[in-house]
């Protein structure tokens, strides 16, 4: 065994300065901080190397739905490695997990997203979805329709085309990006954006954005339209309600692809099983990831309604994209059996008959505070906008940084795991919390405010 958690903290962090790169990390900065070492995990909490236990208000990147220790997933993995660790015949066999798992799939996917194509990854779905989306067109005859719109402050993944998909600015900023036949449209974002409208007369003015994009490339120019239900990365925005409503008849009105990134929003995270479902969207393509195996293994793809996989099966000939580890026999399993404990333990149903309501109301209350400016939240998802000034809506500078960053470092001294982005603090816990563990959560958050003020 060559793991070494019986070093000490310091010598573990000397090793991870000298050969980890971390992703989205300044390594100069985070080496000089040193970099916190999670040795374990159970429930809803996770444990550093020095012994601090803490509260995980992300469920890791907003994926272990299920909690951590959950035995029956390891057995399920240590089974399927004995009997087939993986096996792929340049993509021509296939697998008993991946086949269960993709019926199971089917079943639970909302309207007739009945077929999956496997990635190892959301970024990598999405990838998928682009070259799907235009292989369709071009399978129907018309190769012109290619660009994907997309939202400015989307995230989509890491990889060059996914990178591109999302409207991260950073992230344009580094690498050569976007690639072509990528446009961007406006977030619906009402607290930082909305300015005098209401959010319902906001929402639909975003979502029209849309249906003028589409005209001024062209319809015979436009494949799909990609987002997330909910934009998580880009900081928790739950849209207007008018948003998805028409966001959906303008893509039903100039017939383009709808596509759904549900990787975070997706196996319960809003209340439902899927955000579709909360937001009323009918994706023709939906990207899922994360929580489909609460993180336990690598495993993401792409959901194809019946009528593009039957073109795509019908006139698409090969499609020329494939991944070595699409549809891996361990991953799948796991996320088989992930998906049978959300559903024979009324994971989803409880977290949001019970669990959310609780959270939602403690959660409101913090919008009290003299440094909230926005409280927001669906179902076990939320988000607090800081800012001095509650009717200005204005940013919160400090010399020592955003208020976002001052206060997760105020978290973790509280033993609170929160995500900071810009002068907002997300949370987006497992879905198993208790309500003790919510008064903790919330407690925690004051505490931190408090400290903050
Ligand atoms: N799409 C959304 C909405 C995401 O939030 C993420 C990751 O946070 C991705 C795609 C990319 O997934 P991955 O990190 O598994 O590549």
């Amino acid at each position: 065994n060559y793991i070494h958690n019986h070093l000490p903290t310091d010598k573990l962090q000397a090793l991870d300065a000298a050969h980890h790169i971390h992703p989205f990390s300044d390594m100069g900065d985070l080496n000089a901080r040193g970099t916190r070492v999670i040795t374990r995990a159970d429930g809803a909490y996770i444990w550093d190397s020095d012994g601090n236990k803490l509260l995980d208000g992300m469920a890791g990147l907003w994926c272990v739905n299920v909690g951590y220790g959950r035995k029956e997933l390891v057995d399920v993995a240590t089974n399927q490695m004995m009997q087939l660790p993986y096996y792929n015949s340049f993509f021509q066999s296939t697998n008993v997990p991946a086949i269960e798992l993709s019926a199971k799939l089917a079943e639970l996917a909302p309207g007739d997203l009945n077929h999956v194509f496997y990635a190892g990854s959301g970024s990598e779905a999405n990838d998928t979805n682009i070259r799907m989306a235009r292989h369709y067109w071009a399978s129907l005859g018309k190769p012109s329709k290619k660009v994907i719109i997309s939202r400015h402050n989307a995230y989509h993944g890491s990889t060059v085309a996914a990178a591109s998909l999302g409207g991260m600015a950073f992230m344009h900023a580094q690498g050569g990006l976007p690639i072509p036949d990528i446009s961007h449209i406006a977030q619906p974002y009402w607290y930082a954006e909305g300015g005098d409208l209401s959010p319902e007369e906001f929402g639909l003015k975003c979502a029209q954005e849309l249906e003028a994009e589409i005209e001024r490339l062209g319809e015979d120019k436009v494949a799909a339209f990609i987002g997330e239900p909910i934009q998580g990365a880009g900081g928790v925005i739950i849209p207007p309600e008018t948003y998805w409503p028409e966001i959906q008849r303008i893509c039903d009105k100039y017939e383009i692809l709808l596509i759904a990134d549900e990787v975070i929003c997706g196996f319960g995270r809003t209340g439902n099983w899927f955000g579709s479902q909360t937001f009323n969207i009918r994706p023709d393509i939906m990207t899922i990831a994360k929580g489909l195996s609460s993180g336990y293994l690598p495993i993401g793809g792409s959901m194809v309604s019946d009528h593009v996989a039957e073109v795509l099966a019908q006139k698409g000939g090969e499609f020329a994209h494939g991944y070595t580890y699409s549809g891996h026999p361990v991953a799948a399993a796991v996320a088989l059996e992930n998906l049978r404990i959300l559903d024979e333990e009324k994971i989803v149903e409880r977290a949001s008959n019970e669990i959310a309501p609780y959270l939602k109301d403690k959660w409101l209350d913090l919008a009290n505070h003299p440094l909230v400016g926005e409280a927001r939240i669906c179902g076990m998802v939320a988000g607090l906008e800081l800012t001095p000034d509650k009717t200005a809506r204005a940013p919160f500078k400090t010399p020592l940084g955003t208020a976002g960053n001052i206060c997760r470092d105020f978290a973790i001294e509280n033993g609170l795991v929160m995500r900071a982005v810009r002068d907002g603090l997300i949370i987006s816990p497992p879905l198993v919390l208790t309500k003790p563990q919510v008064d903790e959560l919330a407690e925690k958050v004051g505490r931190v405010l408090d400290q903050a003020h």
